[in-house]
């Protein structure tokens, strides 16, 4: 049976570029897969972007009301008779989703026997889970974090902090704000982000 992994980590940590290398490794080995991303996440439109300039075409934008279990059946179905069985369903920025979707890719990965790699920030600007990132760290079969470093003193980065474009930390505001929206993000170590943007105590 196939597996729903959720490969978390902060912004800067090289999450896409590692998606976009798996959908490479995949069509170099001659296999299909599917790229998806929420459709909110407007950065680069309708493209997965990685901050180092890789980008690929998105296959599937996903809607919070989208049926996602539905969705992949259809495209699974339309590949396998064309002769091209997909391999591997990729989602950028999973947070996104909303617990009920992660649920279906849940059930696509066990009954569809498709394997589901979901990358994805673990928690928002303030330090709070995004509710696809609780639901996938409660029911993916394996949890991965993909890791960097604090720019300030190099521990492990684990916070993601907003800033303005003039580099003030912004510590109130809703949850969503694409980046470059008017809007930047620091992936930040614990006592950073206590010490420059909110005590969590
Ligand atoms: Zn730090």
């Amino acid at each position: 049976v196939a597996k729903l992994y959720f490969r978390h980590g902060v912004m800067s940590a090289a999450k896409t570029s590692n998606l976009l290398q798996v959908e490479f490794t995949y069509r170099q080995a001659g296999m299909k897969t599917i790229l998806a991303k929420p459709a909110v996440d407007s950065k680069g439109g309708t493209a997965i972007v990685s901050r180092i300039g890789l980008t690929k075409e998105a296959n599937l934008l996903i809607t919070p009301e989208m049926n996602v279990k539905e969705e992949l059946q259809k495209l699974l179905a339309e590949n396998r008779e064309a002769g091209t069985p997909i391999a591997c369903l990729l989602i950028d920025e999973a947070q996104f989703l909303t617990p009920k979707q992660v649920d279906e890719l849940l059930w696509l990965a066990v009954f569809e026997d498709l394997p589901v790699l979901a990358y994805g920030l673990r928690s928002d600007f303030l330090t709070q889970a995004f509710p696809g990132s609780a639901r996938l760290l409660t029911i993916a079969h394996s949890i991965e974090e993909v890791k960097t470093v604090c720019p300030h003193d190099g521990s492990k980065a684990m916070f993601n902090a907003r800033k303005t474009k003039d580099g003030q930390y912004i510590s109130d505001g809703s949850q969503v704000a694409i980046d470059g929206d008017g809007v930047e993000y620091e992936s930040i170590c614990p006592k950073c982000f206590m010490e420059k943007v909110v005590s969590l105590a």
